[in-house]
């Protein structure tokens, strides 16, 4: 139901606390997060509210630069701690946060089925991941846009590659998803009130474009791969 993502150089895990708090008036059933730290990748997530996940991050604190945040309001699978986002791909390469819902999830999940592929959780989010690793020939942007191809419905993701700890991927189809250009790093959000403490220039994203993000900076492409120049829209009001 929400999504929070930065790169940069600050600390990104009190980043991605601070953007779903201000997410949660959407409402939600679980919260979770992934941190890439070099080619480490952590991932906390639980069934319930902000504080449980606080609470792990206080046992198994997840330093990095990179990460991705999701609060979940669960539409395929209850709600339970598996069930969270961000989910993993099988090789443990590819993490993915997802707002909205992947229609043909059952038949992508038979194909991958096919190729060996298991899965963990009830959820549509899941294929995604796992599409995206088998698509992945060592460029993350062209396996996403192949992804892209194949999924249908409505979504706003946040996808991570442990081969890639620099980068991260955005895009989003009928579901909302904004980009935020900082001074220290760079920001997606589902709703700009997640972070407007640290950056008002934003790009408003078209469908289906591709949104590459590092710390100094943001790249977008069409769904052809072809870069598009955005402008930047300045946000002048307050929450
Ligand atoms: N369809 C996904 C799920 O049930 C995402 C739900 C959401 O937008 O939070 O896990």
């Amino acid at each position: 139901c929400g999504i929070v993502g930065y790169v940069g150089n600050k600390e990104v895990a009190p980043i991605l606390i601070n953007g779903l708090k201000k997410l949660e008036y959407r409402g939600y059933d679980s919260v979770g997060m992934a941190v890439l730290d070099d080619s480490n990748l952590t991932v906390l997530k639980c069934k319930g509210k902000l504080a449980i996940l606080e609470e792990k991050m206080s046992q198994n604190y997840p330093k990095g630069f990179i990460g991705l945040g999701h609060t979940r309001w669960a539409t395929h699978g209850k709600p339970s701690d598996i069930n969270s986002h961000p989910h993993v791909s099988k090789s443990g390469k590819i993490a993915v946060v997802h707002n909205g819902i992947i229609e043909n999830y059952l038949e992508l999940k038979e194909f991958l089925e096919t190729k060996g592929y298991e899965f963990v959780s009830e959820t549509d989010t899941e294929v995604v991941g796992n599409l995206v690793e088998y698509n992945y020939k060592g460029d993350l942007v062209k396996a996403v846009i192949e992804t892209l191809n194949e999924i249908e419905g409505s979504y706003a993701l946040g996808i991570m590659c442990t081969d890639c700890p620099e980068m991260f991927v955005a895009v989003k189809k009928d579901s909302a998803l904004v980009v935020g250009l900082g001074k220290d790093g760079n920001y997606v959000a589902s709703d700009i009130p997640a972070i407007l403490d640290y950056t008002r220039d934003v790009y408003i994203l078209d469908d289906k474009e591709v949104v590459v993000l590092t710390a100094d900076n943001v790249k977008v492409y069409n769904n052809l791969g072809v870069e598009v120049k955005k402008e930047v829209f300045k946000v002048t009001w307050d929450v």
